[in-house]
């Protein structure tokens, strides 16, 4: 498919004289007949607000660690689905030939419409959760509730990799219809974080109270990116702010590679994951991990109570788990997470 197919759009708002305001994210695009929002993928056709992203470029089974979602039913895969657009212009996306789409002229439209019935069929047969991401799913509540209609019934949760950036009215339309939503917090503050993304974390770091307020799992990631969080002070900034919200929310912490318009910056040193996983404990936060560099011990998670290990990971893996119908099953202690989901196979 080389250009998008159209399809009706919600969270759209008449403003005046055939003036639509789209109000799915913060950035409010109010946006005349013909014209096309921030995001590339949602417009105004003559006084109807519609979206592209009705659609996927890709589409593949995954394993849930490398969404990542730690505390997600450890083990099980995802039929994860991916659109152009973003409501985000990071200058280090590994994902900018589907994000940067409508922004950078490089980056072609390669996306066809989904076939709800056959993608949550597929995940149903499989044991499978079905998740959205690669760019960004905030753009698709539209493909979320028509996935989550015919999921539901079936015990088929829906996941996102979110960058959180929405408004209060977008995330209540879709909180009811999540299993979980992994949300990066990509900088300490407003500013840094406008240099990067061009839009503020405030709203980032209200969605993530509000999804859990709805009963939607949360995880974090943040990249260390140079120049805005590879820093000790943003680090424990950052850290600070998500315990603030609740110390228990796992924290994962991704290696910056050189990609997109920040190729000249070094990757990330596994002495400074380590260095920022440190923080991240020192801020009271109970879960931090690190996927690879680190080794089993970031990778693990362990009883905060008995210090057991809970569950044994691998890269991208599972390898074993004691978390019994959400406890510990060496003390009975709770375990924080999303253990159990109706027609998943683990
Ligand atoms: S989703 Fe797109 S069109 Fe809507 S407000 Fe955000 S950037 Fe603008």
């Amino acid at each position: 498919m080389t250009t998008p197919v159209w399809t009706p759009a919600l969270l759209g708002t008449v403003v005046d004289g055939g003036r639509l305001r789209c109000d799915l994210c913060p950035h409010l695009c109010e946006l005349a007949p013909g014209e096309v929002g921030e995001c590339a993928v949602r417009r105004n056709n003559d006084g109807a607000l519609e979206t592209a992203t009705f659609a996927a470029s890709v589409q593949h089974d995954d394993a849930i660690e490398r969404k990542p979602f730690y505390h997600v039913l450890p083990g099980s895969r995802v039929h994860t689905l991916g659109a152009p657009g973003c409501s985000f212009r990071c200058n280090y996306c590994i994902n900018h030939r589907l994000s940067q789409y409508g922004r950078t002229p490089d980056v072609p439209w390669t996306a066809s419409p989904v076939d709800v019935a056959a993608v949550v069929d597929g995940a149903a047969a499989a044991g499978a959760s079905i998740g959205l991401s690669y760019a960004e799913p905030g753009l698709a509540p539209e493909l979320t509730l028509a996935l989550a209609e015919r999921a539901a019934p079936v015990g088929v949760p829906i996941l996102w990799k979110s960058n959180g950036f929405l408004t209060p009215p977008a995330i209540d339309l879709v909180a009811p219809h999540l299993f979980a939503v992994n949300i990066d917090v990509k900088a300490p503050d407003d500013r840094s974080h406008a240099r990067l993304t061009g839009a503020p974390v405030g709203p980032v770091l209200d969605a993530i109270e509000r999804f859990r307020a709805a009963g939607v799992w949360v995880e974090v990631c943040t990249p260390l990116i140079p120049g805005v969080s590879d820093t000790a002070a943003a680090q424990a900034a950052i850290a600070r702010r998500i315990a603030a919200i609740d110390p228990e929310i796992p924290w994962h912490l991704l290696r910056f590679t050189p990609d997109f318009r920040m190729r000249r910056h070094p990757p990330t040193q596994p002495a400074d994951l380590l260095a920022a996983a440190t923080i991240g404990y020192e801020n009271e936060l109970a879960f931090v991990y690190v996927e690879r560099a680190l080794g089993a011990d970031y990778r693990n998670s362990r009883c905060r109570e008995c210090g057991s290990v809970l569950i044994e990971r691998g890269i991208w893996s599972t390898i074993t788990s004691s978390v019994a119908d959400g406890r510990c099953a060496f003390c009975d202690a709770s375990v924080p997470g999303r253990w159990v989901a109706p027609g998943v196979r683990r």
